[in-house]
């Protein structure tokens, strides 16, 4: 392990990520293989380690990142891996799609067709279809359009159509109406691809799985499954279950640095939000939100010390926080807190952090700032 301050750190578990891994190949059909998506460095977990990870120890051959950046450090840590970039890379970049053997993913004729300008060499694609998510992709009413204007940018030169995938807007949901409308989402990029197929187009790669297709409606169909969030251990949508055995792989550690007695009336933080109704215990903790750990959790958040939960008293701070310690006798400076993770019988998950200021844990973890190191462990 390297060291590190003692400050405010991330363990990041590579043996729960390879846990995790697992239990994603179990649910897949033997026809899917697990396309990692390790955009925005691997959820907040540090793209080097996790690639390295996946493709070493968990034979991952396929990664999704967003941009290009982020597949250039990709192909630099991972050499043989195929590397799909979701998101829009300038045409002017063309040519360092190519040159580093990088898919990128294509969004119309006219995206495909600029691309093709840019480079001197063929430029490998995978075709987004807009099948309801409204965000990127090709948008037609009927499967038949959108295999036509595939057909056509299929006669591109130097571009080489080697897939097709789609986004599923709401597959994390048990409602209904929802769930038609994501077989919907799915039907159409399926009827494309049987369009394509009886034109004698057989292309290697459809997929539109992302983890929670993968958990509620996984598909043979889909080549690749998109698994993100289910890589790192959260819930696609905090309201349905998880597979047995998968568990975040992300802790956040910080320290007390001072622990006082406070007489009733005593202010705590910024605005005096918070004031001692009698006689108290208090520890200030090494960690704020400047690391990521939001100041909307003022008040409401709370952290483990020696297994027990203890409260944030007043405003979250750049660098620290308060918490109540009243009724952990044996706090002091110096002593390990848990803010995301698990001490004792307790654990306190960056969905449940979520939940409490209303956003997903997707966020928390990608939020977790630079200046907080990730450790590896096994
Ligand atoms: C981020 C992303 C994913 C992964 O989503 P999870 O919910 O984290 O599994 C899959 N596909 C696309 C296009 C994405 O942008």
């Amino acid at each position: 392990m390297q060291p590190y301050l003692k400050r405010a750190w991330a363990e990041v578990s590579l043996a729960r990520l390879k846990k995790n891994v697992e239990i994603i190949k179990s649910l897949n059909s033997p026809k899917t293989e697990i396309m990692a998506v390790v955009k925005a460095d691997a959820y907040g977990h540090g793209d080097e380690h996790i690639i390295k990870c996946l493709a070493e120890k968990c034979g991952i051959k396929y990664f999704a990142v967003s941009n290009l950046d982020e597949a250039i450090a990709a192909r630099k840590f991972c050499p043989d891996a195929e590397i799909l970039i979701l998101g829009y890379t300038p045409p002017e970049y063309a040519h360092e799609i190519s040159m580093y053997n990088i898919i990128q993913g294509v969004v119309s004729y006219g995206y495909a067709e600029k691309l093709a300008q840019n480079t001197p060499e063929p430029i490998r694609c995978h075709i987004k279809i807009d099948t309801g998510m409204g965000r990127i992709g090709l948008k037609y009413n009927t499967p038949k359009e959108c295999a036509d204007e595939i057909v056509q940018i299929m006669q591109i030169d130097k571009i080489s159509v080697e897939g097709i995938y789609t986004h599923f807007a709401a597959a994390d949901s048990n409602n209904p109406d929802n769930i038609t409308y994501t077989d919907n989402q799915e039907k159409f990029i399926l009827d494309v691809y049987d369009i394509l197929v009886s034109m004698e187009i057989n292309l290697p790669h459809i997929h539109f799985m992302n983890s929670a297709a993968t958990c509620y409606r996984n598909s043979s169909e889909s080549t690749l499954s998109r698994a993100g969030i289910i890589i790192y251990g959260l819930h696609p949508d905090i309201s349905l279950d998880i597979p047995d055995g998968i568990e975040p792989v992300m802790e956040l550690k910080a320290v007390i640095s001072q622990v006082k007695t406070i007489p009733a009336g005593t202010c705590i933080s910024y605005g005096r939000t918070f004031m001692a109704e009698h006689e108290m215990r208090v520890a200030t903790v090494t960690i704020g939100y400047a690391d990521g750990y939001s100041r909307l959790l003022s008040s409401k958040g709370e952290i483990l010390i020696h297994g027990r939960r203890c409260k944030i008293v007043g405003r979250v701070c750049m660098d620290q926080l308060i918490v109540d310690v009243s009724k952990v006798p044996q706090a002091e400076s110096g002593d390990i807190v848990t803010l995301i993770g698990r001490d004792g019988d307790d654990i306190i998950t960056a969905d449940e952090l979520a939940s409490i200021y209303g956003t997903i844990g997707y966020e928390v973890i990608c939020g977790i700032s630079k200046r907080v190191p990730r450790i590896y462990i096994d």
